[in-house]
């Protein structure tokens, strides 16, 4: 029995588990809204850390936020910021500092040196500009491979952290005079990486501060490169579970079957649009509402588009696909789109792989 099926916020419902595509920018490349409305998506998260940047909140504040700015009229989730900013600090030096405060990191934009800190009011305070629906706490990112000292300091900065945010999301709630029925949401994040003992103490931690719903943050791959489900499970045991659990940045079709089974209700990836761009298709063995999760065969694939042997094949992208695209237009002439290097296979594959994760997660509906 899955725990939470819907999720009213701001006006609207939403069943679960959905997927939320990656609208990085304020955009999902090459797709107009209609485009992703008319693929069965219902909600997106954006990037707090590039919207910061580019335009920047007062513009999406006077705007009244990022659904009126991009004509969206779904649900909108902000991330923190934290995992991009806190993965460019550690790929590259220069790019900026993490203290017990926040993080500050620099930017080189066409319009000069970008520099900012982000505390955790900031974060919150940007994530209102934003006009989100739901809100994402800072979190301190447990590295892969922590020693005992970084499990402690992600651990105690995570709590120290979502405890801030949770401060400033309730008396912005309260300055802007919010009803319930106005009111976003606010996730915490739970790290601890694969430390059980960790995760244990900053649930507890979490716990207490009564957050609307919980997000599965860290790095919970193991040496193969395999999600873990085990601890995954840890992490879904260690959380409230009749609130709405989040994996964050999960994933590609089976880990989010996967975790879908274990209680997860509501998952992003850049895995569908990005591959679409980069001519991966994904198709399903059989109709999506005939899968059955649970067995060990095959329920899905991937064609590369670019292959020869697509070169006449007037057929669709999948049989099993109602999409725009796949009604519309062949695999031969997606495939002559991407060799003449027109735009217009962006879009039409984008669409296609967005409509295949939207059929995915109303099987999985179906079916939890
Ligand atoms: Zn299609």
């Amino acid at each position: 029995m899955f725990p939470v099926k819907s999720l009213t916020v701001r006006g609207h419902t939403l069943e679960l588990p959905d997927f939320f595509p990656d609208a990085t920018k304020g955009v999902i490349r090459a797709c107009s809204a209609d485009d992703i409305t008319t693929a069965g998506i219902n909600g997106i998260i954006v990037n707090t850390y590039h919207l910061l940047t580019q335009p920047g909140p007062t513009v999406l504040e006077q705007f009244g936020g990022i659904k009126r700015y991009m004509n969206f009229p779904g649900t909108v989730i902000s991330d923190s910021g934290g995992w991009q900013m806190f993965s460019l600090i550690h790929r590259s030096d220069g790019m900026g500092t993490i203290s017990k405060d926040g993080v500050t990191f620099k930017k080189e934009t066409k319009n000069g040196t970008f520099k900012h800190k982000i505390t955790p009011e900031k974060c919150i305070q940007t994530q209102f500009a934003i006009g989100a629906d739901i809100m994402i706490c800072l979190d301190y990112f447990t590295p892969e491979n922590p020693s005992p000292t970084d499990l402690d300091i992600s651990v105690k900065r995570t709590v120290e952290w979502a405890q801030r945010c949770k401060e400033e999301f309730d008396l912005l709630c309260r300055q802007k005079k919010l009803s319930a029925d106005e009111k976003p949401l606010l996730f915490c994040v739970l790290q601890g990486g694969r430390d059980k003992a960790s995760v244990e103490k900053c649930a507890s931690g979490l716990r207490k501060l009564n957050f609307d719903g919980w997000g599965l943050g860290g790095w919970l791959f193991d040496e193969n490169m395999d999600l873990d489900l085990d601890i995954c499970r840890f992490y879904h045991e260690c959380m409230e579970p009749d609130k709405p659990l989040y994996a964050l940045g999960i994933g590609n079709p089976k880990a989010i079957a996967d975790c879908a089974n274990i209680g997860f209700a509501i998952f992003d990836c850049v895995l569908p649009t990005r591959d679409a761009r980069h001519k991966r298709l994904y198709v399903f063995t059989k109709p999506a509402d005939q899968i059955d999760f649970a067995s060990p065969e095959k329920w899905y694939d991937y064609i590369y588009i670019q292959r020869e042997k697509y070169i006449r094949d007037f057929s669709p992208i999948s049989e099993f696909c109602d999409c725009y695209t796949c009604t519309n237009y062949t695999r031969a002439y997606v495939r002559h789109l991407f060799e003449i290097e027109d735009t217009l296979a962006y879009r039409l594959a984008t669409i296609h792989n967005l409509r295949m994760y939207s059929m995915l997660m109303a099987a999985l509906r179906k079916r939890l």
